[in-house]
C-alpha cells in the first residue's frame, strides 16, 4: 500500500501535492491501494476542518483514496506497541525535566559537540519528575537507507540516540505514531519531503525493534525554491494549493506541472492518466526545483486547449457556447480563470467611454458610434451575421472613419482600445450585441 500522510495543521503546499501525486502515480504502477492517512496528532497545531479541505483538495485533482484513517484513531495501538517494547527491554521511562535536558543541551554547544541523550541520565531526576515519556534504546552506531531519488543515505552515531516515543501525556511523537502504521497498513512506498530524510533511520528503527523486517522503499523529494531562489515559505502565495486554484490555474494543469518540475518526461503536455504510463521516481532530480509560474501559465493554457468549448463555459459558470469559444480565443493574451474572465466582463458590462485611450480622447465618436449602432441592432438582428456586414453598416451609418471609427467601435465591444482582432471576435458576440453595446451614464 502507497500512502499520502498530511498534517491538518496548515495549508496544503505544492510541495505536499507532488508528494500526494507521486505516492498515488505508484499506487496505480505497482496496482497497490492509496491510503490517506491524517496525521493529528499534534493537538495543539491541528486547524479545525483543514482535514477536510485537503481532502476536498485531493478529490478535485482525481487522487482518489481506497482508505482513509485519522491517525489518532490508532493512539490506543501506538501505546500498546510502547508496552510491547519497554518489556522488551528496547524502550525505557525517561523522567528528564525539560530544564535538565536544556542544561545539557547548552553544554554540548559549548563544548562544540552535537547533543546525544544519553541513557544514563533517564532516571536521575525520577523524584522530582512524576510524568516519564517513553524513549526508544537506540543500539545503532550507524545506519542507513538507499533513497530512491538521493541514493545511498548513512547515518553516523553522533545522529543517532535515544529518542521520544511517547510524550509525558501518553500521546506518540509523530515518529513513532508514523513508523508503526507505516507498518500496520503494510507501506511499500513512501514518497515524502527531503525535510524528513533525518526521520528515516527513527522510523526504520522503531520498526527493526518490532521485528518487523519489511524493506519500505523511500524517495525524499527535493525542496521546491521560490523564483528568487530561496526555499519557498507559507509567505509566498503562489506554494499554496488554494491560492493557484482561486488565480484560476486547473488543477491538471498544476499536477502537469509539479511531475514535470525536475523530471525527464517523455512529453510536454500530459494528464495524471498518461503519467502513470511513463513516470519514474527515481528520473526526478536531487537537487532542489525553482517554482516556474511563467511555465505554470504556460501548461495551463496548453490545458485549457485541450477543454472544448462547452467545458470551459461551464468553468465560467455559463452553458452558452460562445461564452467558452471567446473564452479559448482569449488563450492568446491569457493564462488563467481569472485573467479570461476579466476580460470577458469587461465585454458585457457599460463601457467607459470617458476614459482615456491612449492619451487620447474618443469619448465624442463613442457617443455618435454608440447611437449608431443602438439604432442598427434596433431595425437589424446581426446574430448572424459577419463581422464585415455589421462593420460596413456601422462606418456609413455613423459617418466615421479609419482610426476614429475604429477605436470607439473596439471600446464599445469590447471595453479596451486593443486586443484580439475584431472580425474573431465578432463571431462570439454577435448574438450578445443588445448586452455588449452599453456605456456607463
Ligand atoms: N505528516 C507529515 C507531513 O505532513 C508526513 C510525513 C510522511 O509522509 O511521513 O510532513
Amino acid at each position: 500500500m502507497l500512502r499520502f500522510a498530511p498534517s491538518p495543521t496548515g495549508d496544503m503546499h505544492i510541495g505536499n501535492l507532488r508528494a500526494a501525486v507521486f505516492n498515488y502515480i505508484i499506487s496505480k504502477q505497482k496496482k497497490e491501494k492509496f491510503l490517506i492517512r491524517i496525521e493529528d496528532t499534534d493537538f495543539a497545531r491541528n486547524i479545525a476542518d483543514k482535514d477536510k479541505e485537503i481532502l476536498s483538495i485531493l478529490n478535485l485533482f482525481g487522487l482518489l483514496w481506497d482508505d482513509l484513517v485519522y491517525q489518532s484513531n490508532n493512539f490506543s495501538k501506538h501505546q500498546q506497541f510502547a508496552n510491547f517494547l519497554i518489556k522488551k527491554g528496547r524502550a525505557f521511562y525517561c523522567y528528564c525535566t525539560k530544564e535538565f535536558l536544556e542544561s545539557k543541551k547548552q553544554e554540548a554547544i559549548e563544548k562544540k559537540i552535537p547533543f546525544r541523550y544519553d541513557d544514563s541520565w533517564a532516571e536521575l531526576q525520577k523524584e522530582q519528575n512524576p510524568k516519564p515519556v517513553v524513549r526508544l534504546r537506540c543500539q545503532e552506531k550507524k545506519m542507513s537507507f538507499d533513497d530512491e531519488i538521493k541514493g545511498h543515505i548513512e547515518f553516523e552515531s553522533n545522529e543517532l540516540d535515544s529518542f521520544v516515543i511517547l510524550r509525558d501525556d501518553g500521546i506518540p511523537t509523530y515518529n513513532f505514531a508514523c513508523a508503526i502504521d507505516d507498518m500496520l497498513y503494510d507501506i511499500s512506498f513512501i514518497v515524502r519531503g527531503e525535510d524528513h530524510v533525518s526521520n528515516t533511520p527513527k522510523q526504520m528503527m522503531i520498526q527493526k525493534y518490532l521485528d518487523y523486517h519489511k524493506k519500505i522503499k523511500y524517495a525524499h523529494l527535493p525542496i521546491i525554491l521560490g523564483e528568487d531562489g530561496k526555499k519557498m515559505s507559507k509567505r509566498d502565495a503562489s506554494s499554496s494549493v488554494q491560492y493557484l486554484l482561486s488565480e484560476g490555474f486547473l488543477p491538471q494543469a498544476i499536477l502537469n506541472y509539479l511531475i514535470g518540475m525536475g523530471n525527464k518526461t517523455p512529453t510536454e503536455v500530459f494528464d495524471l492518466k498518461e503519467a502513470i504510463e511513463w513516470f519514474d521516481i527515481t528520473h526526478i532530480a536531487k537537487s532542489p526545483v525553482k517554482f516556474d509560474l511563467k511555465r505554470l501559465r504556460y501548461l495551463n493554457r496548453e490545458h485549457f486547449k485541450r477543454l472544448n468549448e462547452s467545458d470551459f463555459a461551464l468553468l465560467l459558470g455559463t452553458t452558452d457556447l460562445s461564452i467558452g469559444g471567446l473564452a479559448k480565443l482569449f488563450l492568446q493574451e491569457a493564462s488563467t480563470l481569472n485573467e479570461i474572465r476579466t476580460k470577458i466582463d469587461l465585454i458585457f458590462s457599460p463601457k467607459d467611454i470617458y476614459k482615456l485611450y491612449e492619451n487620447q480622447d474618443f469619448s465624442k465618436e463613442c457617443q455618435m458610434l454608440f447611437a449608431t449602432l443602438k439604432t442598427m441592432l434596433a431595425n437589424k438582428d446581426y446574430a448572424k451575421s459577419d463581422y464585415e456586414e455589421f462593420k460596413k453598416d456601422a462606418m456609413e451609418q455613423s459617418g466615421l472613419k479609419g482610426k476614429m471609427f475604429f477605436k470607439p467601435l473596439r471600446i464599445l465591444l469590447t471595453g479596451d482600445s486593443h486586443g484580439l482582432e475584431l472580425d474573431m471576435l465578432f463571431v462570439f458576440i454577435r448574438m450578445h450585441l443588445q448586452k455588449i453595446v452599453m456605456i456607463v451614464e
